[in-house]
């Protein structure tokens, strides 16, 4: 009897909005903030690699407002260390796993010293060796202080990319896997940003402002809010 071929399982992806509408997506959105840019406040590449461990489970303004007076004094891994682990959590105790990244910072200021001669490594895969730095810190320095075309998915992205279509998936990893292959070149090293600060003022999680969002005529969310100043009788008679 003749074998049944087994079948090669293919990891089925959600479809996205194809390559037009993905392009006018991004051109609008960078239309909308031509250069956009980290809200996060840093120096050099340390402190920014400081500032994004720091973020996880903060606000940025949070995060600006621990790091305004710990920066003006450590913007080094070796003056870092000087300060010590109590001293940096005397500056970030408004800010939530304090003592965690306060232990954290001071490790990777030491790997950095021992390891790299004091400077911020350019690779995913150094970064991502330093205490309390994952996948998206890494992304985000990269793209933030080097250039690279990386997009760190954070929540504000997977939402986005989730509701609009752009990118549907089911964990971050499976959102940055689509962002990357559907992501033009010409929009890769603003992806990031566009994207977030949409995600963070327009399309929040709670209400997304639809009525106000420049992409909502591409946007394939199902439920968009209704402009709140459009009253009911301008909407017509219903049935
Ligand atoms: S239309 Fe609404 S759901 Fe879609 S991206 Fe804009 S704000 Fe978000």
């Amino acid at each position: 009897m003749a074998k049944t071929p087994t079948k090669t399982r293919r990891k089925r992806r959600s479809p996205t909005l194809g390559p037009e509408k993905t392009a006018q997506l991004y051109a609008a959105l960078a239309e909308d903030r031509p250069a956009p840019q980290t809200e996060l406040d840093y120096h050099n590449p340390f402190t920014l690699v400081v500032a994004v461990a720091l973020s996880a489970q903060a606000t940025d303004v949070g995060v600006n407002k621990a790091t305004k007076k710990l920066f003006e004094i450590a913007d080094t891994p070796k003056k870092m260390l000087a300060l010590g682990e109590e001293g940096v959590a005397g500056h970030i105790k408004t800010i939530g796993l304090w003592r965690n990244k306060a232990k954290n910072v001071i490790a990777l200021s030491q790997m950095l010293i021992d390891e790299f001669d004091g400077e911020v490594p350019q690779t995913r895969e150094e970064l991502t060796r330093l205490p309390g730095v994952g996948r998206k810190t890494a992304n985000v320095v990269l793209n933030e202080a080097f250039g690279h075309e990386t997009i760190a998915v954070d929540t504000h992205i997977f939402r986005v990319s989730n509701r609009t279509g752009l990118a549907p998936g089911k964990t971050p990893d499976e959102v940055e896997e689509q962002l990357e292959r559907v992501t033009p070149p010409e929009f890769k090293k603003g992806a990031h940003h566009w994207l977030i600060l949409h995600g963070r003022y327009v399309c929040v999680a709670r209400k997304p402002k639809c009525w106000r969002c420049v992409i909502s005529d591409i946007c394939r969310f199902k439920d968009k809010t209704p402009d709140p100043a459009r009253k009911e009788s301008d909407l017509g008679p219903k049935g």
